[in-house]
């Protein structure tokens, strides 16, 4: 089992984060004083804000419940979400008791979500912050629902989870392509993006999450949605990642991340080195 509690929680750009950190204190829940409610079939999340944020409700509402749809292709929601919606970065990162990640806009549990208001987004474009948002709210939001599945058995690797999330919101146009993470490979020898040191994944988030989403597409073309699915249920009734992962795949762990590396991502190559037989 891998350790989750270093930087490796922290997702990169564009936010995305999940993690283990302390439960907020009576300030801060003090400090978001206003409630609101956002309820889908299959959702429903509690929205604390402060008075700054009231026009941001709507949106948030409507980009809730659109960012919760393609999430029923893992399961649904076995209890309420509670949006926090920080004013500025700076109570943000008070609130997950972080300090220095500038590009730090949300982070995720099972049953909450700490995000920091669009409204300090500083984005000239509201398109784009619409456009964002949604995403962000998918990739946050797949963290809860994993954490949710699972129960509160151990985390996945840090490529299955956060690859799980960067997929099902849609953020393959953020991260970089196979090709790019070919040449990043080449040029860092010894680097493991799939397992990736805490100093690597602080300073090469892009690349970590491009390997992340990438690793996570091969294995969903190898065990396909209900593979995802079967992977959580089994690890929530005990199995260990890998053995889940070796029995919805046919493939180990060490071997699949290996191949993954090995092919550049590539889906072609991978499928090669699969039917090849092992080496
Ligand atoms: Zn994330």
């Amino acid at each position: 089992m891998r350790s989750v509690r270093l930087p490796a929680v922290l997702c990169a750009l564009a936010a995305a984060c999940a993690g283990t950190a302390p439960r907020p204190s009576s300030t801060v829940q003090r400090d978001l004083p206003l409630a609101a409610q956002a309820r889908a079939e299959a959702a429903s999340f509690d929205l604390r804000y402060c008075s700054d944020d009231q026009g941001e409700i709507e949106r948030l509402r409507a980009a809730l419940l659109t960012a919760a749809g393609p999430l029923s292709r893992w399961g649904a929601f076995e209890q309420p979400v509670a949006i926090r919606v920080y004013p500025d970065h700076q109570s943000l990162e008070a609130a997950v008791q972080r300090e220095g990640y500038p590009w730090l806009r949300a982070w995720a549990f099972a049953d909450r979500i700490f995000l920091q208001s669009p409204r300090s987004w500083n984005d000239p474009s509201p398109a784009t912050v619409a456009a964002e948002l949604r995403e962000l709210l998918a990739h946050e939001l797949t963290h809860a629902l994993m954490y949710q599945l699972l129960g509160g058995a151990p985390e996945p690797p840090l490529w299955f989870r956060e690859g799980m999330a960067s997929v099902t919101a849609g953020q393959g146009h953020r991260r970089p392509t196979a090709e790019e993470l070919s040449r990043w490979i080449a040029a860092h020898p010894g680097q493991d993006l799939l397992e990736p040191a805490p100093e690597v994944y602080r300073t090469e988030k892009e690349a970590v999450y491009g390997a992340a989403h990438r690793a996570f597409e091969l294995f969903v073309a190898l065990a396909g949605d209900e593979g995802v699915r079967e992977l959580l249920l089994l690890t929530r009734g005990g199995a260990s990642f890998e053995d889940a992962f070796a029995t919805v795949t046919g493939v180990g762990l060490a071997r699949f991340e290996v191949d993954a590396v090995r092919a550049r991502f590539s889906r072609a190559g991978f499928e090669r080195r699969q039917g090849a037989g092992s080496d």
